[in-house]
């Protein structure tokens, strides 16, 4: 029946968009009525609902079903070899004459966790290096680097993929340690449950026998002081046991409001790192191994321009990727930046301002208070070179100049340019002040 499915669409839909969407698509066979397909991501899986649905009916009425009935199902990324390298070996068979130990499954330990948020999946950046090595020594020695781990940042930066990274790690290598991963808004949603059904025992034992707990969101935790309470003993039970604690938020433990005092301590015992926004050359690598993943052929200089229009949000960034390879298939042309630019423009184009370089120079001039003619100039002491650094950097994000028309605007060749965009990367994340003063740059002329 799939292969007539296939067959109806086929003539129905131009190659390029067959090739985009229905060749990878898996027959998930039939369930309760429905017939089930396997889609790679929930991007895919939206995209078929809006403009699939109704050919993928037509097909299965035109086979004689009365009542077609179609759903989607994302795949999980397991069985995509590239974004999982190091899947785990199929479970061992049982040994009957010898029941005696249990049976420690491989993988068993992450099933909370997205098979897709590896250490392997993660760009690492000077927005997020810091963060990175933290994570990964907390998964090389869980309980012993940092406890707890706090990691703090904007939405979309990376945080939970982080968290999950380190979970892959510690299950990968000891298939017996005991993984939870919650966010807040569950574990808050259980205890309620756990207290009405009278269940809190087994609540406390479940969150307190772990040796690695996940906990997401947790600013969330603001103003519910149940939940609070219950969360305080939580985390001493495993503290004391040198059990590994990671959490996530949005903002630092001290900004967190209607927080108790004796948990706000708590999470500043053991290290508090920050994911910033994602600098130009991060955000197109990001958009890379989005694209190698999905095995979309897509040219760099349409990466950039993406990059270019996207610039604080991850998931943001991933969805316009999809858009624009949405946009190309549907349309049965080749990726170019025209099509990328028309394919985002009405998302984008009305919040992005377009910045130029005299704009940008202005900006970073009176942060440092300075006239931007003796940023321009040729001044080598290193009060007048931060900021020309900074400039170029910042043009170089912003704007869409190229390296020799950036340094053209400095009296410079390309290659100076390139070193100074090479100098701020490598200190972000470093210089604290140098860091600070960009990002502030950044959003100011973001607006
Ligand atoms: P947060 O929890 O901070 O809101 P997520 O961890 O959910 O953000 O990340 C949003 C999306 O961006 C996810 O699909 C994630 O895989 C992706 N992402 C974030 N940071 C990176 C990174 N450094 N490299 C690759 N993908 C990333
Ligand atoms: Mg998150």
């Amino acid at each position: 029946i799939w292969a007539d499915v296939l067959g109806y669409v086929r003539k129905n839909i131009s190659e390029v968009e067959y090739h985009t969407w229905f060749a990878p698509v898996k027959n998930l066979g039939v369930q309760e009525g429905s017939l089930v397909l396997g889609v790679r991501n929930s991007f895919a899986q939206e995209w078929f609902r809006k403009h699939y649905l109704e050919l993928l009916e037509d097909a299965l009425r035109s086979l004689g079903a009365e009542h077609p009935q179609v759903s989607f199902q994302v795949l999980p990324a397991a069985q995509d070899a590239l974004l999982l390298p190091n899947d785990p070996p199929p479970p061992p068979p049982g040994n009957p004459a010898r029941p005696a130990a249990p049976l420690i499954v491989p993988g068993e330990n992450r099933k909370s966790l997205n098979p897709k948020y590896t250490f392997e999946n993660f760009v690492v950046g000077p927005n997020n290096n810091l963060a990175h090595a933290a994570a990964l020594a907390v998964a090389e020695s869980p309980g012993k680097a940092y406890n707890p781990l706090f990691i703090y940042g904007d939405v979309g930066l990376g945080k939970t993929h982080l968290m999950h990274a380190v979970g892959h790690y510690i299950a990968e290598r000891f298939p017996e340690k005991r993984i939870e991963y919650v966010s807040t808004e569950s574990f808050t949603n259980e205890l309620i449950n756990a207290i009405r059904d009278d269940r809190t025992t087994q609540f406390r034992n479940r969150y307190r026998s772990v040796d690695l707990l996940l906990v997401d969101d947790i600013q969330f935790l603001a103003g519910k002081e149940r939940t609070q309470e219950e969360f305080f003993h939580t985390f001493n039970a495993l503290y004391e046991n040198h059990k590994q604690i990671i959490l996530s938020s949005d903002r630092p433990p001290k900004d967190i409001q209607t927080l108790e005092g004796r948990l706000r301590s708590r999470f500043e015992w053991g290290l508090i790192t920050d994911i910033q926004s994602p600098e130009f050359e991060t955000r197109v690598a990001i958009l890379k191994m989005n694209a190698e993943h999905n095995r979309i052929d897509i040219p760099q200089e349409v990466l950039e321009l993406i990059a270019r229009q996207v610039t604080t949000n991850i998931r943001e960034l991933e969805g316009a990727l999809m858009r624009v390879v949405a946009f190309s298939s549907l349309n049965n042309v080749p990726f170019s930046r025209a099509i990328a630019a028309k394919a985002l423009s009405n998302v984008f184009a009305p919040q992005e301002v377009k910045v130029e370089m005299m704009d940008v120079l202005r900006q970073v001039a009176s942060h440092y208070n300075m006239p931007p003619d003796v940023i321009r100039g040729s001044g080598r002491v290193r009060e007048v070179v931060v900021p020309r650094q900074v400039a170029q950097y910042l043009i170089r994000d912003l704007t869409d100049h190229s390296l020799p028309e950036i340094g053209q605007f400095f009296g410079r060749d390309h290659s100076t340019v390139m070193h100074a965009i090479n100098k701020v990367s490598e200190a972000l994340g470093k210089d604290s002040e140098l860091t600070a003063s960009v990002e502030l740059l950044r959003r100011k002329m973001k607006g």
